[in-house]
């Protein structure tokens, strides 16, 4: 790396510096505008980019172009264009237009439409997205965009993302406007997506079939050391790891991606990275692309970078930790509280807001958190559990129960916090303290949402998250609309005291590991939607729809569409890791019993041959063991077959997402529990596959 890291910062997007010095300055200014305030963008400003956008991307090598999108499938699509245009005869000239940078026209008839298909034509749509960056990567000019259908109908995951923002940005304009605030005019979310993942060398997950088709080990007995010893949080990194890390950092550098922080996490094998916090949509954007290049990176390395939620058994899984909060455009984080949060109004009615929303919509949160994969995590002793709750600490719960019973706050000062050596500076207490049980946790000046899974699009929580408090807005400005300003204080009083009594059950400061609190829970009337399929159903409950539908997010068939794929992709989820069990137990593992058993066997034969009075106690145990897992394991994979066949059949999605819950994965776990039992007598070298010890070891 030659060049300084501010230089190479951003050098593979076609961001503010390159517009400034490319685009005529009314062009510019018109860019900006649509940039900043959401404003349309006329063709003839669409067409002066595209020209400095492809001189730009020509310059620095490209290509090609291509509309980048998020459909359904969870993960970003892409077709490429080269930009020759034949000019006379045996030449061509580079060429791209306004056109075909702010439209594209991909067969949408491929994507998951969840049954929207049956009411549009495939013809699907993309629009260019300005306020997302075009970047180069691979030779090719990227261009975000939008995914919908002929009709309009959203197919992927920005157009709702989008749209949530500007739901919440004008709720929240209205509300500060009643608070006295004239000038702004415009509110943002902001978020910090924190990833996990896992690396493992890559010659050894070419030699497992779970991995490579699932994304996780479907068996595998415990290495002797897990996480046990705690010695891998925050450790020193390995040469192998640090230069991943470092090479994944300059690239995602240079496409603007500002990664800030990265570490060893609890599992062995397990890492973290956190970019500094950005725009919703921009965010969105950049971990979708963080992910992808994770993998690429990792795979230069002689690595695989491992994104799901559980791939290994007994030890940590990945999360993704959803960082929130509401700026204004004049810089203002509306969720931090200042030094005294009692006496900040638009702080404690944006605080009241998010408490509101997450209280009525809990049930969407869990939603947009759920996966087959993330499933494995929710509700373990390692990640939230899947019930909604929020963590507030001790400082702003006080704050809101003296609003509740009318009682005077004492003075709040900055407390110090004196670690006793007087070398080191003294800091000011942050108002929370740590909890890292709690799947919704204030975090000083924004949220925190715990409960995504290492894999998942981050727009999904977001789009629940801006709308549900998009409008819990909307109701405060109802009650709030026509007091006049000198009676506001008292209004806003009286408008929180009431909130807090209705809402306070989602609050809960304490251990959301604890057996008590899901009694707790129930007690007090929270959801506990353990699985995705117990979960799904509510996306299409009345009020649930009600919200999406008013705040024009989603309509009604987008939603029953939406419903459709999550239950289609779990079930396929499961059927496929059931297929692959069934492939790898029938063609590696039970074999290498069968030899081992045999081997033994013969081994013992003739060492009675040569020794007839010898005891071959072990050997006929061990034997008759491997041979009773050998039986047990073959009438195992009938009765899994028999739940493919029964869930492959059933003709209702919903009914075979169940079946994949309540049964298949039972089944797989009772096979699983039975092959690592057998798998810890065998000899590696018998192994057909790589052991946990190696794939968690060997970096
Ligand atoms: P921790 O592991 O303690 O939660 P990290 O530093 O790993 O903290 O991650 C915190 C994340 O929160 C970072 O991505 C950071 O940029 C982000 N963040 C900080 N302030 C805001 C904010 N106002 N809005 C959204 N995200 C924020
Ligand atoms: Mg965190």
């Amino acid at each position: 790396m030659n060049k300084e890291i501010p230089e190479l910062y951003g050098s593979m997007i076609f961001g503010d510096k390159v517009m400034r010095s490319k685009l005529p300055k009314d062009m510019y200014k018109a860019l900006r505008k649509t940039i900043e305030n959401g404003t349309h963008l006329e063709l003839d400003v669409a067409n002066s980019v595209a020209v400095a956008m492809k001189e730009w991307a020509v310059e620095n090598g490209a290509t090609h172009y291509t509309h980048w999108f998020q459909p359904m499938t969870g993960f970003t699509a892409e077709k490429h264009d080269s930009f020759i245009a034949p000019a006379g005869e045996g030449e061509v000239i580079m060429d791209f237009s306004g056109k075909e940078l702010v439209k594209g026209e991909p067969d949408a008839s491929s994507f998951p439409s969840g049954g929207l298909r049956a009411t549009f034509e495939a013809r699907g749509y993309t629009a260019w997205d300005p306020t997302s960056p075009a970047f180069i990567k691979d030779k090719t000019l990227y261009i975000p965009t939008a995914f919908c259908s002929y009709s309009g109908e959203a197919l992927d995951k920005k157009t709702p993302l989008l749209r949530s923002m500007e739901a919440l940005s004008k709720e929240a304009v209205k509300v500060l406007h009643l608070l006295g605030n004239d000038t702004v005019t415009r509110v943002s979310t902001t978020i910090g997506p924190e990833q996990e993942y896992f690396l493992v060398d890559k010659d050894l997950y070419k030699k497992r079939k779970d991995l490579i088709f699932c994304g996780r080990t479907l068996f595998g007995a415990p290495a002797p050391k897990g996480q046990e010893m705690e010695d891998h949080y925050f450790g020193a990194l390995k040469p192998k790891v640090s230069a991943y890390m470092h090479d994944l950092d300059v690239e995602l550098w240079k496409l603007g991606i500002p990664a800030k922080t990265k570490h060893n996490e609890v599992a062995p094998a397990q890492h973290e990275l956190a970019p500094v916090f950005d725009t919703a949509n921009v965010a969105v954007d950049h971990n979708q692309l963080t992910m992808e290049i994770m993998k690429k990176v990792a795979e230069k390395h002689n690595m695989v970078c491992l994104l799901h939620e559980k791939p290994f058994q007994g030890i940590n899984g990945s999360g993704k930790h959803n960082n929130w909060s509401l700026v204004t455009n004049e810089g203002v984080n509306l969720l931090n509280p200042g030094r005294t949060p009692a006496k900040n109004l638009p702080f404690l009615v944006f605080l009241m807001a998010v408490i509101k929303a997450v209280d009525d919509y809990a049930d969407l949160m869990r939603i947009s958190a759920a996966s087959a994969g993330n499933d494995h995590r929710l509700g373990g002793n390692e990640a939230p559990p899947a019930i909604v709750s929020i963590f507030l600490g001790d400082e702003l719960t006080a704050v809101l129960k003296s609003i509740e019973n009318d009682s005077h706050m004492g003075k709040q000062e900055a407390v110090q916090i004196d670690i006793g050596a007087h070398v080191l500076p003294h800091f000011v207490k942050d108002n929370t303290d740590r909890n890292r049980t709690s799947p919704f946790a204030f975090t000083g000046n924004k949220f925190e949402f715990r409960m995504l899974g290492s894999s998942a699009s981050v727009a999904t929580p977001n789009i629940v998250l801006n709308t549900a408090v998009a409008e819990a807005l909307s109701q405060f400005y109802k009650e709030l609309e026509g007091t006049k300003p000198e009676d506001m204080e008292q209004a806003v009083h009286a408008l929180l005291k009431n909130a807090i009594e209705k809402h306070k059950k989602i609050i809960f400061n304490g251990n959301g590991y604890s057996e008590e609190w899901v009694e707790e829970a129930k007690k007090r009337g929270l959801y506990n939607l353990v699985s995705t399929p117990d979960c799904l159903p509510r996306f299409i409950a009345d009020k649930n729809v009600e919200l999406f539908t008013r705040h024009h997010i989603f309509t009604k068939e987008e939603i029953f569409s939406r419903y459709e794929i999550l239950l289609e992709n779990y079930t396929k989820t499961v059927l496929i890791e059931a297929r692959t069990l069934d492939e790898m137990l029938t063609k590696d593992f039970l074999p290498a019993v069968n030899a081992y058993a045999g081997e033994t066997a013969k081994n013992a034969a003739s060492k009675k041959a040569f020794m007839p009075g010898l005891s071959m106690d072990s050997e006929e145990a061990l034997v008759s063991g491997l041979t009773k897992t050998y039986a047990a394991l073959t009438d195992g994979l009938k009765e899994l077959k028999a739940l493919i066949e029964k869930a492959v059949s059933t003709g209702d999605t919903l009914k075979a997402a169940q079946i994949c819950h309540l049964e298949l994965l039972g089944k797989m776990d009772e096979l699983a529990e039975a092959a690592n039992k057998a798998e810890a007598l065998i000899p590696d070298t018998m192994l057909p596959y790589p052991t946990y010890d190696q794939l968690l070891f060997s970096l």
